[in-house]
């Protein structure tokens, strides 16, 4: 029987790569511009660091796990998001002892065990970046600027950054209690999901995508409307840096984002650049991440970009596929010979070169030169390599000249590595 790919597991082809290298290397060029470093945290982490970091009840942690014993018993999961691992290294390395500001980023493949769907895979790739270490309104601008930033040089448009503040410790309780009292009310409208969410964790109620939920919630109080006088006051803040920053906001009262962890600043980036409204990625503030994880108050805030979401978001029109500087087309014999020395000293040089082993016709290896789109030809007939010459031709152009083989390194450096 023939062995296929896991339900929710994807490869990525070659065909499709470009587009990724380019998004991976678009974030390393301008994150590391405004200060942050990479971070490669494991795979695998202890399974209570994502149930203490997460939260207990939240759907990630509920059901949406790889969570297996290990031989030793221990119980271990696959990461299903990469900021509770951040925090855990910075921790562990004690990286605020050189500097209490961390700024880091990390790109690679999350799991979580969701229900498949069209570009929703069950191993899915992120970009992440985080500040740990600042409270300061500056830093939340700084961050959201970055992403906004990044977005626009993949080629995003359209883009629409909401913001909401959801509290803190000391307010968030009171606004909780509020919202239970308010559904309570209305909970023979809600689903058998919400009503357990209810009693654990309200505020995910807003998340729901079941209509009778959705109408539950649509007058209940705002989160905004309980903050304390120092969560206004760190809001306040954020939305004069944003207007400093040149960054246009919308208020989005109902954003109140899936994960416990997050206190004040919460933003999405909304795309309408596909005729229709796109959630592209958030993030937010999370002071008390920390705690729950290590018992030390240092504030965080940072994003998480799902890079299918955001490639299939991406302009069509760009051309990321991979294609040959150069074929060359041998005529049998010495050439062929020859071509195998070009090949050779050209893939040393960084030139991406293709060339004909079969020994096929000259026909048939310039409709595959062709086919892989190739920017330039090099036949190398005998009767010219005699004379020490060989034809380029531009495939684009079709325009073709003469040029001695040994200028070829020279010539294709002035063409094709400008
Ligand atoms: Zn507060
Ligand atoms: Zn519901």
């Amino acid at each position: 029987m023939e062995i296929k790919a896991i339900r929710g597991f994807n490869d990525i082809l070659p065909d499709e790569i470009g587009k990724w290298q380019f998004v991976e290397n678009t974030a390393r060029e301008i994150f590391e511009g405004f200060g942050f470093s990479e971070i490669r945290i494991p795979i695998l982490e202890r399974t209570e660091l994502f149930s203490r970091g997460i939260g207990e009840a939240t759907d990630i942690v509920e059901k949406e796990m790889y969570t297996f014993s290990d031989r030793s018993g221990n119980s271990l999961t696959l990461r299903p998001e990469a900021t509770a691992s951040m925090a855990r290294a910075y921790l562990e390395h004690q990286l605020y002892t050189f500097d209490p500001v961390a700024k880091l980023y990390c790109l690679g493949p999350m799991f979580r065990y969701e229900r498949p769907q069209k570009g929703r895979y069950r191993q899915f790739y992120q970009i992440d970046a985080e500040v740990f270490g600042v409270g300061n309104p500056m830093v939340d601008v700084e961050v959201i600027l970055m992403l906004i930033h990044f977005l626009r040089r993949v080629g995003l448009e359209k883009l629409e950054l909401q913001i909401n503040s959801l509290g803190c410790p000391i307010c968030r309780p009171r606004y909780r209690e509020e919202l239970k009292t308010f559904l309570t009310k209305r909970s023979f409208q809600l689903c058998e999901d919400c009503q357990r969410r209810l009693q654990t964790n309200p505020l995910r109620i807003f998340d729901c995508k079941v209509e009778t939920c959705q109408e539950a919630i649509a007058d209940a109080p705002k989160v905004s409307d309980f903050i304390c006088p120092e969560c206004q006051d760190h809001f306040e803040k954020v939305k004069k840096y944003l207007e400093m920053a040149g960054l246009v906001y919308i208020l989005n009262p109902r954003m109140v984002r899936g994960l416990d962890y997050y206190t004040r600043t919460a933003f999405e980036v909304v795309s309408y650049q596909l005729g229709s409204q796109n959630a592209v990625t958030g993030g937010g503030r999370y002071d008390n991440l920390f705690q729950e994880i290590g018992g030390m108050d240092i504030p965080g805030i940072g994003f998480a970009i799902g890079m299918e979401r955001l490639i299939s978001l991406m302009p069509k029109e760009k051309e990321f596929i991979q294609r040959p500087h150069l074929f060359i087309a041998a005529m049998g014999g010495e050439t062929q010979r020859e071509a195998y020395q070009i090949i050779n000293q050209l893939h040393l040089e960084g030139i991406r070169t293709e060339l004909d082993y079969e020994g096929k016709s000259l026909k048939s290896q310039m409709r595959r030169a062709d086919k892989l789109k190739a920017r330039y030809a090099l036949i190398l007939g005998e009767e010219e390599l005699k004379r020490g010459k060989a034809i380029l031709r531009n495939m684009e152009t079709k325009s073709q000249e003469e040029i001695p083989v040994g200028d070829l390194l020279s010539v294709l450096k002035k063409k094709v590595l400008l």
